[in-house]
């Protein structure tokens, strides 16, 4: 199937970090998905600590958000005009992150953060935009710029193809480092529009926003007239049920949500202050659209999937998170592999250093190919783990102690393999 795929497909896949690029080897092809297990094409099965990259939260095939699909299917698959789910998504979206007072839905996370970004410079008619270095926001022309995710694993500082101009009024920054963008307000007075940042990195390997740094960054842009948007793509509805605003309860101006939203299919969105909010078009002059935005089976499956994630569903992803982190942790300290494993509510990953990690260039001086004998060994014994050692893992509800018992047996020989 790869060869087939790297004929008609670059690289045989359609999404950089699919490839083995880092790790080596061949993508396995996926053909079914139920609970925590994934099985491939030749009928192997594996515990999916990926995830689909973080939306399957419920675990693969769930049930309930099956049968809202397949509701939703029989109607029809899209009909371009307003339509119940989408108001009924965006409701359940703004009832549960309170700093979200109106929200537009999109189909990727890419399309909401440039989206954001866009409505950011409109509304406060300035053209600068500071991110961070190792914080990906989806391959945005204007934001990929060390952008961790799949430029930290292919080691590319930013990409062919982003003009000096388009990336010129980007300012990009060391993570967790408020004496930065207080320069950069400095030094660029009245013309940065806005901070965007990964509301908890997890696009560089996982590695926490330093106590009071988001407040900071509320406060700079504040004090500076520029919007603070936080990134909830990979923490929403995920490191919380408000996300990790529910977490640090920092309050942003936007913010911009995916992945879990959408249960699987393509659903995102951007949101916050009304008064902002109220500048994109029809109701003002930021244009922003989309054919399939707020498409129906895919509100569909993220409402049922939002419904699912009661208090009960984040204890049981939290318990299985802290679970899985002990196993690794030992694992490695037994085999006297150097290490942290760096978690931020229930996501984690291991870096292979056991130095401290609080930005990109910490993340980056871990000894990452101890990542992929680790990986290959886990891989053989039926655990799939993200190809990079500069990704987050994500864990579900359907992670039972079965699924754990399965990492647990795989764990001693993949960390003698990284040792
Ligand atoms: N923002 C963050 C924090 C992400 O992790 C991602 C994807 O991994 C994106 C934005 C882009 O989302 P998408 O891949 O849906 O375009």
């Amino acid at each position: 199937m790869f060869d087939r795929a790297s004929v008609v497909t670059p690289g045989g896949v359609n999404s950089p970090v699919r490839a083995f690029r880092a790790v080596g080897g061949t993508p396995r092809f996926m053909v079914s998905g139920t609970g925590p297990y994934l099985t491939d094409a030749d009928g192997r099965e594996y515990v999916d600590l990926v995830c689909s990259w973080g939306p399957m939260i419920l675990g693969h095939s769930h049930p309930e958000v099956i049968a809202a699909v397949q509701e939703a299917v029989s109607r029809g698959t899209s009909f371009g005009t307003p339509g119940e789910g989408e108001v009924a998504l965006a409701e359940e979206i703004v009832a549960r992150i309170e700093p979200v007072e109106q929200v537009r839905l999109v189909s990727s996370g890419t399309e909401a953060t440039m989206s954001a970004i866009r409505l950011a410079r409109g509304f406060t008619g300035r053209a600068k935009v500071v991110k961070f270095a190792g914080c990906y926001h989806g391959h945005v022309d204007a934001l990929l710029a060390a952008a961790g995710s799949g430029l930290a694993t292919f080691g590319l500082p930013d990409t062919p193809g982003v003009t000096g101009a388009t990336a010129g009024d980007t300012v990009v920054l060391p993570y967790n480092d408020l004496d930065a963008v207080r320069a950069a307000f400095a030094a660029h007075p009245g013309e940065i529009a806005c901070v965007i940042t990964e509301a908890s990195p997890g696009n560089m390997g996982v590695v926490p926003p330093a106590d009071g740094f988001n407040a900071g960054l509320k406060e700079l842009c504040a004090a500076n007239g520029a919007l603070y948007i936080s990134d909830e793509v990979m923490t929403g509805f995920r490191t919380s049920k408000a996300g990790w605003y529910g977490v640090d309860g920092v309050r942003p101006d936007l913010m911009t949500f995916g992945k879990v939203m959408g249960g699987g299919f393509p659903a995102a969105a951007f949101g916050g202050r009304a008064d902002v909010m109220a500048h994109l078009a029809p109701a003002g002059p930021v244009y922003q659209a989309g054919t399939l935005s707020g498409n129906p089976v895919a509100t569909a499956a993220g409402l049922a999937q939002l419904r699912l994630l009661d208090d009960a569903a984040y204890a049981r992803i939290d318990a299985v998170s802290a679970e899985l982190r002990t196993l690794v942790g030992d694992a490695f300290t037994k085999e006297g592999v150097a290490h942290t494993v760096s978690s931020a509510s229930n996501m984690f990953s291991v870096f292979f250093t056991d130095q401290p990690v609080r930005n990109y260039d910490d993340a980056k001086k871990q000894e990452a190919f101890r990542f992929t004998a680790f990986f290959h060994s886990m891989l053989e014994q039926g655990v799939y783990l993200p190809p990079s050692a500069f990704e987050s893992w994500f864990v579900s509800t359907a992670h039972d102690e079965r699924a754990i018992e399965r990492v647990a047996a795989a764990l001693p020989a993949a960390a003698r393999a990284a040792s």
